[in-house]
């Protein structure tokens, strides 16, 4: 993508569960070659979020675009094959196979009629060039070296890094990351934050709901609060750390 290019644009969202509503009239943008942060306390609605731009979840009211074309509505592997990738907060793999066989069954799923057809045997050609791409996303996060021991053996963080690998075997051009720092070791976050800043260099954009401050306030470009459903500021990194209102909230102020 272009850099600056709006890749995703979620205007005026709302979601009620019954009575609460999770997601209250939320608006924001994430632009090619830019790492929006999406904070806030447990219960924000960040996750729902999550749900809603991916189609996990249908918007009660208001819109999400990527690219200018509307995809609320849109089933979620229709979402994936436009190139928006995720990660969940809960980490989902299938951990008797392996890490490599993790990245290249989730890209196919994702790229793919479903799960039907990931079920027969693939073109040899097609497994090949599938395989050789999750090998080059399990290098990108590090774990080239663990590419063949079973997933559920690995450590939280690396699981994690996992997913993200996952995510990124299909090139998306807006990856989503819903905690994705929670559970790594320091100088795996180092190499987290090196790789996604990588990623913004290539015009990837990022949007990422993670709880380590220092992490998101030294790697985003943009930042979103949201509080009980409603989005009660953003601006940059040294502005959201100023604001009343996130003060207010973060401190109980
Ligand atoms: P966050 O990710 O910011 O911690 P969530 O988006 O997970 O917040 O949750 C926002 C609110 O919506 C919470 O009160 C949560 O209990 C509620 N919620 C989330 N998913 C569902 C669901 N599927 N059904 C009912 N309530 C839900
Ligand atoms: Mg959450």
């Amino acid at each position: 993508s272009q850099a600056g290019e709006t890749l995703l644009q979620v205007d005026d969202v709302r979601k009620r569960f019954g009575g609460l509503v999770a997601v209250d009239k939320v608006s924001f943008k994430v632009a090619a070659g830019e790492i929006v942060g999406l904070i806030g306390p447990n219960g924000a609605g960040k996750s729902t979020t999550f749900n809603l731009v991916t189609g996990l979840l249908r918007a009660s009211e208001g819109q999400v675009r990527f690219k200018g074309q509307r995809i609320d509505g849109l089933p979620s592997r229709e979402i994936a094959k436009l190139g928006v990738a995720r990660t969940f907060q809960h980490v989902k793999l299938v951990p008797e196979m392996s890490v490599l066989e993790n990245v290249a069954l989730g890209a196919h799923l994702r790229t793919s009629a479903g799960v039907f057809s990931a079920t027969l045997r693939l073109d040899r050609r097609d497994e090949a060039a599938m395989l050789k791409e999750a090998a080059h996303a399990l290098q990108r996060v590090g774990l080239q070296d663990l590419m063949h021991l079973e997933a559920g053996s690995l450590a939280l963080g690396q699981q994690r890094l996992l997913e993200i690998a996952r995510a990124l075997c299909c090139d998306p051009a807006l990856l989503l990351l819903d905690e994705p720092a929670a559970g790594l070791r320091a100088f795996e976050k180092q190499a987290l934050a090196e790789l996604l800043s990588s990623l913004r260099a290539e015009g990837m954009g990022i949007l990422i709901v993670e709880h380590d401050m220092e992490f998101v306030m030294r790697l985003t470009d943009h930042i979103v609060v949201m509080v009980f459903g409603q989005k009660i500021a953003e601006g940059k990194p040294a502005e959201i750390q100023q604001h009343p209102a996130v003060l207010e909230a973060y401190l109980g102020g």
